[in-house]
């Protein structure tokens, strides 16, 4: 291999490009990317960015001492607007064309939106530094009226921010409990607990109709008729993976690029982060596709691994996640659902510092942590190792009779 076209200039693309220097591949690497800025982490843009403690120089992801080391040729604000599979070349939308011996595909993902959405001053996605400053300029005014729609990740840390900095916020969510698919009732209900004893207005099973005003946003229509009043709307109802410019390439997208377990979609083209769907042997080959920060970080290294030729396992590892909110550390780990068996396994739910497990088909699936990092790297380690349901039970069990 002696040159490398890596598309998506964020977390996973950059992970790549450092992995495949320190990998001890010496040929050219092409990060391409459409943002205009310079790889950022996103994580900070809900909580120390948006909430005015970080500046943009805190966000970077390669200091500016450390780009000679990678030694890349980086385009920005010019996407990708074809893949040949066949020449393994990506036309740009510049009308230049960059080859390489493999491609590396990490565009990641892009939030849903809400009809109307764009036309109304004070309505917000939070996917990029862009929308975060948009949306923190708004925050840093006056106390304001705050409607969060959707009670997922981005949701819940923005209506943390907004609520921190002084707002009145109101969280709408259509289903009946926050994140009950990956989280189950109980531990989904208790992450919807946290907003309402900090004052926050949590609204289960309620669809919003339509969003009103006619510049700039005045209210939320609820689906039974109300209007909450609004100054400011945060969208977080999901996102869609960036695949269209893929959809002549032959690939196979199906929510995300699909890929086998050393992560490739065909021949020498490759996925990392947001956008891959790759198969999971850890979790019996599923096609898994992990939108959170470690898997980006990892995947990518993996994926420059390969490419260099010093990796010969699958990618096969346990996801991990971390959401700060409040005063709250929330971890999980593996890949529960909510239907799975559930039991917790240390502190309380009262003292907001426990650990819980999941378990199906008498497999350890996960374990979700709220002020207890410790715990969820310890049984992330059991998941890593095939633990059962009952290992990871007798393992609590020793850990309680030690601590007793
Ligand atoms: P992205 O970061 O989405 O990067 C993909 C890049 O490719 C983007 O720059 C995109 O514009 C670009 N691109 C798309 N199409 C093209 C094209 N055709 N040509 C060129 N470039 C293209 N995870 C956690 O685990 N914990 C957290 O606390 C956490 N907080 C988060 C907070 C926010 C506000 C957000 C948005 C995400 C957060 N995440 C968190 C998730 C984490 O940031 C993502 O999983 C991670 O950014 C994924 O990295 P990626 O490189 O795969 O994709
Ligand atoms: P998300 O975590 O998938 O949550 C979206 C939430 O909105 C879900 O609860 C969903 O319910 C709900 N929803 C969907 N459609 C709705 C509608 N029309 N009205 C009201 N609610 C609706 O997505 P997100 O919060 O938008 O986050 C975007 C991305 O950023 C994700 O990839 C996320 O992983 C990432 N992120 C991660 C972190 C972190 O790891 N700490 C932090 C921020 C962002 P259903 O589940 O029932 O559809």
């Amino acid at each position: 291999m002696n040159s490398v076209v890596i598309v998506g200039a964020s977390l996973a693309g950059i992970r790549c490009a450092g992995s495949l220097r320190r990998s001890g591949f010496e040929g050219s690497i092409t990060l391409v990317g459409d943002e205009a800025h310079r790889p950022y982490d996103r994580p900070p843009l809900s909580k120390q960015y948006l909430n005015g403690d970080w500046d943009v120089d805190r966000l970077q992801l390669v200091k500016p001492d450390m780009w000679d080391d990678l030694d890349l040729a980086l385009h920005t604000s010019n996407p990708a607007v074809r893949l040949d599979v066949g020449t393994t070349s990506v036309a740009l939308a510049d009308g230049s064309v960059v080859s390489g011996d493999a491609i590396v595909l990490a565009t990641g993902a892009r939030p849903r939106t809400l009809a109307r959405s764009d036309a109304l001053a004070g309505v917000h996605v939070l996917r990029t530094l862009d929308d975060a400053s948009a949306l923190r300029s708004e925050l840093e005014g006056e106390a304001k009226n705050v409607v969060v729609i959707g009670a997922g990740f981005i949701g819940a840390e923005a209506a943390a921010t907004a609520h921190l900095a002084g707002h009145k916020v109101t969280i709408i969510e259509a289903g009946a409990v926050p994140m009950e698919r990956g989280l189950g009732p109980v531990i989904g209900t208790i992450c919807g607990d946290l907003h309402r004893e900090e004052g926050v207005d949590l609204r289960l099973s309620t669809g919003v109709r339509s969003l009103l005003g006619d510049n700039a946003i005045a209210g939320v229509e609820l689906d039974d008729g109300s209007v909450l009043a609004a100054d400011v709307v945060v969208i977080g109802i999901g996102v869609v993976p960036n695949t269209e410019w893929l959809d002549d390439s032959g690939l196979t997208i199906d929510n995300g690029i699909v890929a086998n377990e050393f992560c490739e979609a065909a021949p020498n083209i490759y996925v990392a982060g947001d956008v891959a769907r790759w198969t999971n042997p850890m979790f019996d080959g599923e096609l898994m596709r992990v939108e959170h920060w470690e898997n980006a970080v990892e995947q990518g290294n993996y994926v420059g691994r390969r490419i260099a030729g010093t990796e010969t396992e699958a990618f096969a590892p346990v996801p991990w996640f971390w959401s700060d909110q409040y005063s709250y550390k929330i971890q999980l780990a593996g890949r529960p659902l909510g239907t799975d068996d559930m039991k917790i396994i240390d502190g309380t739910i009262e003292e907001k510092r426990f650990a819980a497990i999941f378990g199906r088909n008498g497999m350890l699936t996960g374990v979700f942590g709220l002020n207890r990092p410790k715990h969820v790297m310890q049984y992330r380690m059991q998941m890593t190792q095939g633990a059962t349901w009952d290992d990871a039970l007798a393992f609590a069990e020793a850990a309680a009779a030690k601590k007793a």
